[in-house]
């Protein structure tokens, strides 16, 4: 492609609305603009980096043997009726009317539908397993969208689909996915990990994440790595095992009123008491689909709030507010506490119910209560994990330590089970005639969050640095003068070359002077340049550097395209 017929529109300015490298990057090197919150147009640049990296999806999708479909954007609210999660979803869904009136969504994901397709279409245990997949876009009315591409309200998912007549054979199904993901992340040049993750509104049980892990701002998961066995999961779901003594062995003692004039918060408690926040239980106060809820954990621990959620069994939930916590407890913020809470669901972590002689809130102000002991004093509706795992926790499997690192999901897998297949009737005759209902898994892939997420690792102070499989071209070819009459006849010949070769080259073709073209070459970030330049073509010669590097390759005019697959070959 020659640069004066495509269009790259680079910005020089600091683009002051991108808070993140990766946003900043695609924005000034001219691969997208933004024309509403969330809401982005990906251009000539863009389209191809997408089409690049969709392609290896494609590739390694039917592979495993998925079968590329195109699902429809637009859904009649019906099917998501009947799965139950029109009422669940939330505010995320887009919902319309057409003009007949009739409830229609835009899908964020397509379980309903795909679900909807094979029920009553596939009859027989003989016509599975099925996996059906799409790459398409996806609608969801993110409450923050964010960081570009990486959390839009319209974006590019792929998604694929599994059913299965029985568990082994969906293990198999899942592992292919698993497989597949690995497979495209690497050709794409990203490290990921595998890490366990909460399914949330999925619904299902087993679910994984790929992650990348970043040094950047842009890592919105956090994940605990053990640094032993290699258990990794996002903190969301983290297991742990905790390290602080084992309190069992102190005898229960008479319950206590104290003043704690001033002091509220954990630490202000502990100072003023001199006495450790293992010895305190915090009870947080929540309200639940519009119920009050009460959360304890030790004092020195936080809440995970998935974990509670997922306990609850809540869709709606979110701290009570000043007003509702006096309301709930009697007492002002900061003085919450079990014992004698009335109308409140107590919901206790397992470490606070192995303490003895806790010291809690008396709801009532600046009151705590020492001695406090669980069933004596206070009853749980449940003894249930809350804790949000934090770096230097012990490993739930080894004595390994936890590491808590950021990273990007580009992709994931969920184990649906049997419910999306039961509600929306995708049942089948097993071996023995009796009517089953599939069992069904999701995966996707975020065809545009992935390569800005690839960008977080792969830049340096003066612009993009493509992976060599995702980037737009192979070779950016700069003639020095265009008005030189030797270097457009070599730069023509090279293109030409290359371009025969199959290679895909960017010609800068435009009359500027080198500088320009040198850093917008490094802003756009192509992984291998070509200089032409007097001084070397003399000789027969043109410079040949990757755009990692600092130094250049002499490589004679018409040795060119085997010196670039050679260098291609050296880069990630
Ligand atoms: P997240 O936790 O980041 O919101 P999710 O769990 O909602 O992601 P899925 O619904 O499973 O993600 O979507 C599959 C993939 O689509 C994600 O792994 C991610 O790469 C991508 N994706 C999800 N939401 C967005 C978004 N708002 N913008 C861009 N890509 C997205
Ligand atoms: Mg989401």
């Amino acid at each position: 492609m020659r640069w004066s017929k495509t269009y790259i529109p680079t910005l020089r300015q600091k683009q002051t609305e991108a808070e993140l490298i990766s946003h900043q990057l695609l924005l000034r090197a001219g691969y997208i603009r933004k024309l509403a919150a969330g809401i982005y147009l990906y251009l000539p640049l863009m389209q191809r980096v997408i089409d690049k990296f969709s392609n290896i999806v494609r590739e390694e999708m039917n592979r495993a043997g998925a079968l590329e479909i195109t699902m429809s954007v637009l859904c009649p609210a019906e099917l998501w009726q009947k799965s139950g999660r029109y009422d669940t979803i939330g505010k995320e869904q887009m919902r319309l009317k057409d003009r007949h009136q009739h409830d229609m969504v835009l899908c964020g994901t397509h379980e309903e539908t795909v679900t909807n397709l094979i029920a009553g279409e596939v009859r027989s245990y003989r016509q599975l397993p099925l996996n059906l997949y799409q790459i398409q876009v996806k609608f969801r009315d993110e409450i923050r969208p964010r960081f570009g591409l990486m959390r839009g309200r319209e974006f590019i998912m792929k998604d694929a689909y599994t059913f299965d007549a029985d568990a082994e054979s969906f293990a198999r199904s899942y592992q292919a996915m698993v497989d597949a993901y690995f497979a495209v992340f690497k050709r794409a040049g990203l490290d990921v990990i595998k890490v366990e993750s909460d399914s949330g509104a999925m619904g299902g049980k087993v679910a994984h994440e790929f992650m990348l892990l970043v040094d950047t701002d842009a890592g919105e998961e956090d994940i605990a790595v053990c640094n032993k066995c290699g258990y990794a999961a996002n903190v969301e779901k983290a297991e742990f095992k905790d390290d602080a003594p084992d309190p069992t062995d102190a005898e229960p003692k008479d319950m206590e009123t104290i003043d704690t004039p001033g002091a509220a918060t954990i630490e202000e408690v502990t100072e003023f008491l001199k006495v450790d926040a293992t010895a305190l239980a915090k009870t947080l106060m929540y309200k639940a689909d519009g119920k009050p809820v009460a959360a304890m954990v030790r004092g020195d621990r936080d809440v995970n709030e998935v974990k509670l959620r997922n306990a609850l069994k809540a869709v709606d939930l979110e701290m009570a507010s000043e007003e509702e916590v006096l309301k709930y407890t009697g007492a002002p913020v900061g003085f919450a506490g079990p014992v004698g809470l009335k109308d409140v669901q107590i919901l206790v972590d397992p470490l606070v119910a192995e303490m003895k002689n806790m010291i809690v809130g008396a709801n009532a102000g600046e009151k705590h209560i020492k001695n406090v002991n669980l069933d004596r004093d206070f009853k749980a509706a449940e003894v249930i994990d809350l804790t949000r795992a934090r770096g230097g926790d012990t490993c739930p499997h080894c004595d390994g330590k936890l590491d808590v690192k950021d990273g990007i999901e580009v992709g994931n897998t969920f184990q649906l089970g049997t419910n999306y297949a039961e509600k929306l009737g995708a049942k089948f005759l097993d071996a023995d005639s009796e009517e089953r209902p599939c069992i069904m898994g999701s995966y996707g892939i975020g065809i545009t969050r992935t390569p800005q997420a690839a960008l977080e690792k792969y830049f340096d102070d003066k612009g993009i640095i493509w992976p060599k499989a995702i980037a737009p071209y192979l070779v950016e070819l700069i003639p020095i003068k265009m008005d030189n009459e030797n270097q457009v006849a070599a730069a023509e010949k090279i293109y030409a070359a290359l371009t025969e070769a199959g290679i895909d080259v960017l010609y800068d073709d435009r009359d500027e002077r080198p500088g320009v073209k040198f850093n917008d070459a490094d802003l756009v970030g192509v992984p291998v340049r070509i200089t032409i330049g007097d001084k070397s073509l003399k000789d027969g010669n043109v410079e040949l550097k990757a755009r990692s590097a600092d130094k250049f390759d002499l490589v004679p005019v018409n040795e060119v395209v085997e010196a670039v697959i050679r260098l291609a070959e050296t880069l990630n």
